[in-house]
């Protein structure tokens, strides 16, 4: 038996690797670096904790959640393993211990927060014993792309210089494929071997409505869904503001469903009894906002239901992810509506933080309304989110209930027209709105410095309002017709371009998005 397999069913209990576990652990053992893009849920920690358990030294997990840290440090504990952290909620008598204990090799894990790792008395105390692994958690942190761009994460890129005989892997669940280059990149990974999980999860059905009545869509929904035997089943309701997650669940129970609130402006004693009724009563539907969920591992919830937008595909894939952990069929919908587009678009330009993280939040917030007005398979395109090819699955809406369409063949080629006139002529790109604005033949400012109204392309689609062609924008760039390069958002030619420009390629749009589209400008004014 190798020295891993005995650690996995020694110490965690378990009699076998799950997906590429093994590979990865044997990598990291043998002294290799590593970036492990794996779901939530997957089984990432055990990547980094039997490898750091194997070698000689300490393993160091950096980890942004704090939170967390005591929870997981704590199970560790009564596995056997001697494990601690450091991070700034602890007393300083309780740092040194714990330094004290890292000097005399006492300690197996440390836990680090990356605010903690920029630190020098962090770096030379870490340098007083051998290291047996660096392992980066949540590593989409490093990334502009990432949800939390955190500076204390470019200092990460050093470790690497700092220790380049000790191996390192970065960990994530959520990285396209920008994200991912960019990790590996800024981390200096570029000797790692990549591992890339399989993120299909067949037994999820993926349904995307548009938002009408949402509170009565969503009790027929849960209605439906009963069990065979006529009995409720486990769900969760997500919804963006704490407001909503009350109001939602009021109405749900006067309407004879089960429903518990959850959210941060909650007593802990309230939201501990909730989650527990959740774990151990069948039947109840608990309404949250997105802090609930994290930690909690209950295999039988069949249903996960968006009432407002998630932020981003990753959020979206993480959050329905909770869905039908044991396997049986279970179901993801999302009520959308373009109010949510309008209220998220405030939100983010109302958010504070950097011009370059409000760009990243409006690129996520343009890839999940891709995914909303999408013509094609949904997990088709979940997929292609995160970088993995598949064919239409037969189990989500649009398989199902092919949507009604109309040839956007023409529009698509005035488009792509424009960015290649553009990058041809002048060796220029421009975001959606710029393009937007010459197809119109709008008489702006940019457009008469870059006289971008001498082009044979200005004011040919002035038959589609701005709205409509932004809806065009969305679809092709979910088609993959059309690729947002760079980080201001630019439009490029994809390698399906060209097909779509010599008309050997049919562009299907949605009909239904399309028409509410003129809509959302009266909604946003
Ligand atoms: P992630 O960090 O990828 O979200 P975790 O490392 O927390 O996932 O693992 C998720 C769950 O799967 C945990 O309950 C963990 O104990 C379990 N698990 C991980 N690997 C295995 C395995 N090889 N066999 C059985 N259970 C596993
Ligand atoms: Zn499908």
């Amino acid at each position: 038996m190798t020295a891993a397999q005995d650690v996995l069913e020694t110490v965690f209990g378990y009699p076998s690797f799950r997906g590429q576990q093994e590979q990865i652990v044997d990598r990291l053992i043998a002294g290799g670096d590593a970036v492990v893009l794996m779901p939530t849920g997957g089984g990432k920690s055990l990547c980094y904790q039997i490898p750091a358990l194997v070698r000689p030294g300490t393993g160091i997990v950096v980890s942004p959640l704090i939170a967390l840290m005591h929870d997981q440090v704590q199970a560790l504990r009564l596995a056997g393993v001697r494990a601690e952290y450091l991070n700034s909620t602890q007393s300083s008598e309780e740092r040194d211990r714990v330094a004290s204990d890292y000097r005399a090799g006492l300690v197996d894990l440390l836990y680090v927060a990356p605010e903690r790792l920029a630190l020098d008395s962090t770096r030379s105390l870490l340098s007083s014993a051998p290291v047996s692994l660096i392992a980066i958690d949540e590593a989409h942190c490093v990334s502009q792309w990432g949800h939390d761009f955190r500076p204390d994460y470019l200092a990460l890129g050093e470790l690497g210089r700092i220790w380049p005989d000790v191996p390192r892997v970065a960990l994530t669940a959520t990285a396209t494929r920008a994200t991912h280059a960019d990790i590996t990149e800024r981390l200096g990974l570029q000797g790692a071997e990549h591992f890339v999980a399989d993120f299909d999860r067949p037994n999820i059905q993926y349904r995307i409505a548009p938002k009408n009545e949402v509170r009565s869509q969503l009790k027929e929904l849960i209605e439906a869904q009963r069990s065979p035997t006529g009995e409720p089943v486990a769900g969760i309701v997500y919804a963006l503001s704490r407001k909503r997650v009350e109001q939602t669940a009021e109405y749900l129970n006067a309407n004879g469903i089960t429903a518990l609130p959850y959210h941060a402006g909650l007593d802990a004693a309230v939201r501990e009894n909730t989650q527990s009724r959740f774990l151990r009563e069948e039947g109840i539907v608990v309404v949250a906002t997105i802090a609930f969920g994290m930690g909690i591992d209950k295999p039988d919830v069949r249903f996960v239901a968006h009432i407002d937008l998630p932020k981003s595909v990753e959020s979206y894939y993480q959050e329905t992810g909770r869905a039908g952990r044991d396997g049986q069929p279970a179901l993801a919908w999302l009520a959308y509506g373009l109010n949510d587009v309008v209220q998220q678009r405030r939100m983010i330009e109302q958010s504070e933080g950097s011009e370059a993280h409000r760009r990243a939040q409006s690129m996520h917030l343009d890839a999940m309304l891709a995914l909303c007005e999408s013509v094609t398979c949904r997990r088709q395109q979940i997929l292609r989110y995160f970088g993995q090819e598949s064919g239409p699955c037969g189990n989500c809406d649009v398989c199902l209930n092919p949507p009604e369409t109309w040839d956007g063949t023409v529009a698509a080629q005035k488009l792509l027209s424009t960015v290649v006139r553009l990058d041809r002529e002048r060796g220029q790109a421009f975001g959606a709105g710029h393009l937007i604005d010459i197809l119109r033949g709008a008489e702006t400012e940019r457009i008469r410095s870059q006289r971008h109204d001498e082009l044979a392309t200005y004011g040919i689609g002035a038959d589609l309002t701005a709205v409509q062609w932004r809806g065009v924008v969305r679809q092709l760039l979910a088609a993959g017709l059309i690729a947002s390069r760079g980080e201001y958002g630019v439009l490029g030619l994809s390698p399906l371009s060209a097909e779509v420009l010599s008309g050997d390629r049919v562009v299907l749009l949605r009909k239904d998005t399309m028409e509410a589209a003129p809509r959302a400008r009266k909604a946003a004014a």
